[in-house]
């Protein structure tokens, strides 16, 4: 078989069928306003919620990370690879979010990768066993590529339908005389396709009733829900009683690198034990490390930064339905904005790019067929006239393509 003439069958079906992913190279750090081919554009498709990617004091930490610190650390953590700092950004991530302490990865994928199967895969002291996973519809890829790695025979995995609490309590109730050992719980804490938030405070009843362990991988909202940034739990109320909580460095915390997982003392000391891609895989480098802290820092300091994302999206949120736009309604600063067929997402967005908006459809395969989409992510790092620019330009080109 010839390798190569295989894969190009499938790379010619992928563009054929408009899947495939086209990389557009920045000229510019990230930022409200980034420029690409020479042109300057309004970024609506960062991760970028607070603005920290290219912050001053974040760089200047990150600089300084360097300089006292180094480049590299040539070690995973057990050898020779925790430097002090390390310890210290578990601390403050642990405080921040509310949890007893925390155990860093080289990302929230690493991360998600690394905590299920070292429980499941593990005897601790059960001759037979069997646990149980359930598992939100839409969860992020490396939640389910996590699962994956559970050995079958040892782990059952069930899929409850996209935040119905009603789907998951079944499942959970028809499981009640099994003995399982342990039954896991595993939503996102926001759905990047969707940007709505899970029923975090219904799940985490539901897990008390049923004796289940709840998993939230918060990504999508450390540093962005909640009044404070918090995250999910401090939005919907359950502040401190989720009981693990991943998430990324790589989004509102400054947009570089890193992961974590966090949870109650003797769960994370476990994890530096059996994890994998922990045990296995390079430490963090020092800028990140400092750049993460002056994040974290930055957020807890200056309550302002949360509060613009806020009111940033509450203002897009508003202007862009007045304009006729359907979309997702929410809270979140994803905001979907929903035009049915494909070729009117991939016509949109090409237009308005054009007219000075960087901004992404999904469709079919990623989203259900009819529900193509642009996805507006909106970020502090906006200015009001940032966001009315990108306005005036969703109204000329919606009226242009006949859409509003
Ligand atoms: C972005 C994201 C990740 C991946 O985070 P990285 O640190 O970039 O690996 C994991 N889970 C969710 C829900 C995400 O949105």
């Amino acid at each position: 078989m010839n390798i190569l003439r295989i894969i190009n069958e499938e790379l010619k079906k992928l563009e054929a069928t408009k899947t495939y992913k086209y990389e557009v190279p920045l000229q510019s750090p990230q930022g409200g306003v980034v420029k690409v081919n020479g042109r300057k554009l309004i970024m609506l498709a960062s991760n970028n919620y607070l603005g920290l990617s290219n912050h001053p004091v974040v760089k200047k930490a990150a600089i300084q990370g360097i300089k006292k610190y180094g480049y590299g650390v040539a070690s995973v953590r057990f050898i020779c690879g925790t430097q002090d700092i390390h310890l210290e950004l578990e601390k403050k991530i642990s405080k921040f979010i509310g949890t007893e302490d925390t155990i860093l990865f080289s990302s929230c994928f690493a991360a998600n990768e690394g905590f299920f199967a070292s429980l499941t895969n593990e005897k601790l002291g059960f001759e037979n066993y069997k646990d149980v996973i359930y598992s939100d519809r839409l969860n992020h890829a490396s939640i389910i590529d996590g699962q994956r790695l559970c050995r079958p025979e040892t782990t059952d995995k069930k899929i409850y339908n996209h935040a119905d609490m009603n789907d998951l309590e079944r499942l959970l109730a028809e499981d009640m005389d099994k003995n399982y050992r342990f039954k896991i719980i595993a939503t996102d804490g926001v759905f990047s396709m969707e940007g709505d938030l899970a029923p975090l405070n219904e799940i985490v009843d539901l897990a008390k009733k049923y004796n289940a362990f709840v998993f939230v991988d918060d990504s999508h909202a450390v540093g962005v829900c909640g009044e404070t940034g918090r995250g999910t739990p401090e939005a919907k109320g359950v502040f401190g009683k989720i009981d693990i909580l991943t998430g990324t460095l790589g989004k509102a915390i400054g947009g570089a690198a890193g992961g974590y997982i966090s949870g109650k003392k003797d769960m994370i000391k476990y994890l530096r034990q059996k994890s994998r891609p922990y045990t296995f895989s390079n430490s963090l480098p020092p800028a990140i490390i400092f750049g993460a802290m002056a994040a974290f820092d930055l957020l807890m300091k200056d309550k302002s930064i949360v509060k613009r994302l806020h009111k940033n999206t509450f203002y897009f949120r508003n202007e862009i339905k007045k304009l006729g736009f359907k979309i997702i309604e929410g809270e979140h600063p994803i905001v979907p904005i929903m035009l049915g067929e494909a070729s009117i997402a991939q016509d949109m967005s090409n237009a308005l790019m054009k007219a000075g908006v960087y901004i992404k459809g999904l469709w079919f395969p990623v989203v259900p067929k009819g529900e193509a989409r642009l996805r507006a992510q909106i970020s502090a790092a906006l200015s009001k006239k940032d966001i009315d620019n990108a306005l005036d330009a969703f109204e000329r080109v919606g009226k242009k393509m006949k859409v509003i």
